[in-house]
């Protein structure tokens, strides 16, 4: 078996951070913005590592970037806290000011050079919206020439994350004429007897949203077991592989 070794896409630096602000998503989501140096540089769709101290010892966790490069000084996680998780319960204690060690940007779920020629298909669900929100608001920032599809899932209405920002961002499109920025999230527990929007897996808004006229990428972020059921229905329709690009946020 051959390894190919990808070179990394920036510099990667080792720094000490801080936390500058925790802002509540929904009961169990956050996003924290942490500090970055000036010369820290980042393409969107990439993570960083960031150690903690938490049960006694030092542990380190990858946390994608949902802010936008176009950001100086700070960078923002939107990071779920895991009940039964070693870290995440610690970090959403720690006081504003505390000091984390970085080590970033890594990864290579990045928005691929012939995506000019291609309308674009993110697919996401918790978390997962993380890198594609820093994906989808650079691409919106440069004008993005394409029809863009976001298409997200969440357990319940509560939990459907920056759903306002993305109507907003689909609307301004819409009102400027520009190529379609198409927003759906989808719940698989409503909750709600009033709820009137589409229920179930993401799955099902792929199934409604896919058309095979249409030479599509598709970015899927989120838990294994959803980006393996995504990527097994993307090959059932038809897509060829090298057209689907993903980040899996568990082994
Ligand atoms: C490249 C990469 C990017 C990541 N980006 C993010 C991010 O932007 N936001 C984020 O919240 N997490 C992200 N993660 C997951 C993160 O690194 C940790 O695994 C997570 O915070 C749990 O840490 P913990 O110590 O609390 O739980 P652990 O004790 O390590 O337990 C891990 C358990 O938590 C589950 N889990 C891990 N992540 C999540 C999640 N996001 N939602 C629900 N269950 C989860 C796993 O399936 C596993 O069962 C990313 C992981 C990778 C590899």
């Amino acid at each position: 078996m051959t390894t190919v070794f990808q070179r990394p896409l920036h510099k990667r630096l080792r720094f000490e951070s801080k936390l500058l602000e925790r802002c509540e998503l929904t009961p169990t989501v956050s996003q924290f913005s942490f500090f970055v140096p000036e010369n820290f540089v980042f393409t969107a769709g990439q993570y960083v590592t960031i150690s903690f101290s938490a049960a006694g010892k030092v542990q380190a966790r990858s946390y994608s970037i949902c802010s936008s490069p176009s950001q100086k000084s700070r960078i923002s996680c939107c990071i779920k806290k895991v009940e039964a998780g070693m870290v995440t319960p610690a970090l959403f204690n720690f006081p504003l000011g505390m000091s984390f060690r970085i080590v970033g940007p890594m990864g290579f779920f990045v928005l691929p050079k012939q995506m000019a020629e291609h309308n674009l298909v993110f697919i996401a669900t918790g978390t997962g919206i993380s890198p594609i929100k820093s994906q989808i608001e650079t691409l919106l920032l440069k004008d993005f020439k394409n029809k863009l599809t976001l298409l997200t899932g969440a357990r319940y209405i509560r939990e459907i994350l920056y759903k306002e920002r993305f109507l907003a961002l689909s609307e301004a499109r819409q009102a400027a004429k520009k190529p379609p920025f198409v927003y759906e999230s989808i719940v698989s527990r409503p909750e709600n007897p009033e709820y009137s929007g589409e229920q179930g897996r993401v799955l099902r808004l792929l199934e409604k949203h896919y058309s095979s006229n249409e030479k599509s990428l598709f970015f899927i972020c989120g838990l294994k077991a959803m980006v393996d059921d995504i990527r097994n229905l993307l090959r059932k329709l038809g897509t060829a592989e090298q057209n689907i690009f993903f980040e899996k946020y568990d082994a």
